[in-house]
């Protein structure tokens, strides 16, 4: 199946030709024909696997037939990164269609404030919106949803998670109840489900992921102590040619400190979270993109749905709290159809926490050696069931379709 056999309506297949897409993805295959047929859907698939041009290219078909100059479609995900992100790829398909979006999403500058307010009074054919935002506008009077036709939930899964639930369903009282609507998330927990059946009208389910990460992500953890994380950090990305490289941590004091201490090391590394100035996050994230820097320390705010190509290496330095979270982060490396690494550090209290993210994906992960020079660390015993010793078996590693062993990381060390 190709991009053709959708019949798209001309000015919107151009555009897709125009963004270099060939071949439809598995999920644009399931999702864009029955989004075209005017169906409800609710979407499951793991990130990278093209869900946004699944629901932009629907959407940009329904308004080129019935032109209107009034709002028609909304788009709603969890961060404003993902809301530009969106709206950059609505813009890139949209050039010969003349549609027009709007991105709506939080901030603490008010000309940015005053921007989104002009622009949504000028008038535009489709809103894309972080939830908090966009209810801020809605409640002051000036945004007229009346006519909406088209409501997207984008990452929903993210937006329960990040406690949006309350402003979903406020700003859905404001949309007529005859719409379509999909949803589209990388997990399906229940309440997934029950949003789901509250916003959509017997929805079609799509359900192309498993929690597993994309094939090809080579993936590691070491087991450490925390006073030896930057040591091994710093050891890991000397040996290496670096392209790009994302560390993920949890929190913004962390983010803070190590991205302090690699940079006295010597090493280009940026800081993104959210106590950084909206312009500067985008510019971090712009120049991270462009390859001016290789190194990228962040919260976990960017580990969902921010597109980034080709990231050859993904470090948790710290055991993600959500065992999803793991399997988004790692999907951050194998993109399409590259190839990338993701190394996890795991302390004495992440050990639980690891064997909890083994079980959901099904699978054992290398625990690779730590480097002679950092020193052994704790043993990996979550249950403390089997006897003794550290427990990772070189035959056990090559047994996981997943390993394959991440070039120069693992100089054996006992
Ligand atoms: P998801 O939302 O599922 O995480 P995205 O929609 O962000 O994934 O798509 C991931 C990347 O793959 C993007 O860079 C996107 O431009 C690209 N992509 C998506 N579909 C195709 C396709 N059919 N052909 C080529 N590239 C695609
Ligand atoms: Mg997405």
């Amino acid at each position: 199946m190709k991009f053709i056999d959708f019949n798209l309506h001309q000015n919107v297949f151009e555009g897709v030709e125009a963004m270099g897409f060939e071949e439809p993805s598995p999920v644009q295959k399931l999702v864009i024909p029955l989004a075209i047929q005017g169906k409800d859907l609710i979407a499951c698939a793991q990130t990278g696997t093209g869900k946004t041009a699944a629901y932009l290219l629907p959407l940009m078909h329904h308004l080129s037939i019935n032109r209107s100059s009034k709002i028609k479609g909304l788009i709603l995900a969890p961060t404003r990164e993902l809301v530009l992100q969106i709206d950059q790829q609505f813009q890139g398909f949209a050039y010969y269609t003349g549609l027009e979006s709007i991105a709506i999403y939080g901030g603490n500058d008010s000309s940015v404030w005053e921007q989104q307010r002009v622009a949504i009074e000028r008038g535009c054919n489709v809103l894309i919106a972080s939830p908090g935002r966009l209810l801020s506008h809605l409640n002051l009077g000036y945004v007229d949803l009346k006519e909406l036709e088209f409501l997207i939930l984008d990452e929903a899964d993210k937006m329960l998670d990040m406690g949006f639930v309350d402003d979903l369903v406020k700003i859905i009282s404001y949309i007529p109840e005859k719409r379509q609507t999909l949803l589209f998330s990388a997990t399906m927990p229940p309440k997934i489900r029950t949003l789901a059946n509250k916003v959509c009208k017997k929805p079609e389910e799509i359900n192309i992921a498993v929690s597993k990460p994309a094939e090809g992500v080579l993936q590691a953890a070491y087991l450490v102590y925390d006073n030896q994380k930057n040591k091994l950090i710093a050891h890991l990305l000397a040996e290496k040619e670096l392209d790009s490289v994302i560390i993920f941590s949890s929190t913004k004091q962390k983010v803070k400190s190590l991205v302090g201490d690699l940079v006295k090391a010597g090493f280009a590394a940026k800081a993104i979270h959210s106590d950084l100035e909206q312009s500067v996050r985008e510019s971090v994230m712009r120049d991270f993109r462009n390859r001016k820097f290789p190194i990228l320390v962040a919260t976990d705010i960017v580990s969902r749905g921010i597109d980034i190509d080709n990231i050859g290496l993904i470090v948790n330095y710290d055991v993600p709290h959500d065992a999803e979270d793991y399997v988004h982060r790692v999907g951050r490396t194998a993109r399409a159809s590259s190839t990338g690494v993701a190394l996890t550090f795991i302390n004495p209290t992440d050990i639980q926490r690891f064997a909890r993210i083994e079980k959901l994906i099904g699978d054992t992960i290398y625990k690779a050696p730590n480097p002679e020079s950092i020193g052994a660390g704790p043993a990996y015993e979550p249950g403390k069931t089997k006897g003794g010793n550290r427990n990772y078996s070189k035959s056990k590693g090559n047994k996981n379709k997943n390993f394959r062993k991440p070039s120069g990381h693992n100089k054996q060390s006992n």
